[in-house]
């Protein structure tokens, strides 16, 4: 059974992450969604509305479970029994970066592989950094975050749709 954990900040979760959630989950046995709890980041969301808004838009995807974690990831993953870590890759900006992680992870644990699956095109742009630049303006978000979420965004800049 191939367990894999597709680990990020989801700050908020964008239909980039959601592209990424749904093919990954169509070749994992199970995909479990790792939301970073990082005191030291600066967060929109808290922890716990995270975990709820990816547990309400990946409901209808059976192998997906939502989970937050703390500290190394790759001792999260030998707590959950996880051997597959799943990363999206956007642009070359992503790639150094990512590399070095994943060799790192690589080092620390032998046992340890990382998949990159490729952004689909008409996502590359998308980060969750733009979504915030947009939301906080009280731009369109409706081509960059499930349509669920919207209002849930808008609210937190005090912005009604
Ligand atoms: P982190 O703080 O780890 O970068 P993010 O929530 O920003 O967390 O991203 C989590 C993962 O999702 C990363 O692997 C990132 O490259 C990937 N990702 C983010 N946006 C997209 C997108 N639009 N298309 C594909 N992958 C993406």
């Amino acid at each position: 059974m191939k367990r894999a954990i597709y680990p990020g900040s989801f700050d908020p979760l964008t239909l980039g992450h959601m592209d990424i959630i749904e093919r990954s989950a169509s070749i994992v046995d199970e995909l479990v969604i790792g939301v970073l709890n990082n005191s030291a980041k600066n967060s929109l969301f808290s922890i716990e509305e995270r975990v709820s808004m990816i547990k309400e838009m990946t409901a209808q995807i059976p192998n997906v479970t939502v989970a937050s974690f703390r500290g190394l990831l790759v001792d999260y993953m030998k707590e959950i029994n996880a051997t597959i870590i799943i990363r999206g890759l956007r642009a070359v900006t992503d790639f150094e970066y990512e590399l070095q992680i994943a060799q790192t992870n690589h080092v620390e644990s032998p046992n340890v592989e990382t998949i990159f699956l490729t952004t689909s095109l008409q996502y590359s742009y998308l980060s969750s950094t733009i979504v915030k630049e947009f939301a906080s303006y009280g731009g369109d978000i409706s081509k960059f975050v499930p349509k669920q979420l919207m209002d849930r965004i808008y609210t937190k800049y005090n912005i009604t749709k």
